[in-house]
């Protein structure tokens, strides 16, 4: 039986003031029957990681640099997540793939490098709108799942998968639970041919997930929770979309 995992992804969102309050309503609300988790701004990280010291919510980061450290001006290492607590790195993010310019390679090697430092990455794949309506939803996922796959080797099992249709993200517009099952389970069926560990896997959905469509979208048998963008920083909203994960 695989646990249920929610984890708000707050983008660049967020103040010092904000974040203490929407800590405090989520943490007071708790404890959850599904793992929960926050994936901050950089430079929120430790003030994060203080608030939610010794309480049942875990924290991460949105992005992590693929080197070790070094001449990589802006970019912050995994090995200084590590240093702050963080569980999670989020990575391959659509908004990092489209105005980055992040390649399925990149992407591998960011995971790479976070499960070499213990963390956890949240590996995101999905479609475009133009790519959905051409048929291609398979295809795309699967290319870009099939990178991290080649370059983590059995340790595949180790990584969280966000599958993130674009055309639903912060757009209002959700999969439904039948379209987003149907690609869970395809990658299920894929991560099955690369480890024996796949059924342990989570498979997170992301895509204007609220608390209204959160209970049908986490019923279906292979999603395992999901990465929530602007539902994340409301308290009630994401205490709700928390309370549906069980
Ligand atoms: C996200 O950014 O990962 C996301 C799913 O955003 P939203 O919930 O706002 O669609």
């Amino acid at each position: 039986m695989r646990r249920k995992l929610v984890v708000g992804n707050w983008k660049m969102n967020g103040n010092r003031l904000t974040n203490t309050e929407l800590l405090a309503g989520v943490e007071e609300a708790g404890p959850y029957t599904a793992d929960v988790a926050v994936c901050a701004p950089f430079p929120y990280l430790s003030e994060v990681a203080l608030s939610l010291q010794a309480k049942r919510i875990g924290w991460g980061a949105q992005d992590c640099s693929a080197h070790e450290s070094g001449a990589y001006t802006g970019e912050v290492s995994a090995e200084m997540l590590a240093e702050f607590g963080c569980r999670f790195v989020i990575v391959g993010h659509s908004e990092r793939r489209a105005y980055h310019a992040e390649s399925d390679q990149l992407v591998a090697d960011k995971a790479k490098i976070a499960l070499k430092h213990n963390l956890t990455p949240i590996v995101c794949v999905g479609e475009t709108l133009a790519e959905r309506e051409a048929n291609q939803t398979d295809a795309i996922v699967k290319r870009q799942m099939s990178a991290v796959i080649h370059t983590l080797g059995h340790c595949i099992s180790q990584i969280v998968v966000a599958y993130e249709p674009v055309w639903a993200i912060g757009t209002g517009l959700t999969a439904t639970p039948e379209q987003a099952q149907a690609v869970h389970a395809l990658l299920r069926v894929q991560l099955h041919a690369a480890t024996p560990k796949s059924d342990q896997m989570q498979i997170l959905y992301g895509g204007s997930v609220k608390p209204d469509n959160a209970a049908a979208l986490f019923s279906q048998p292979d999603i395992d929770g999901g990465l929530i963008g602007g539902a994340s920083l409301k308290a009630a909203d994401f205490v709700a979309i928390c309370r549906a994960a069980r």
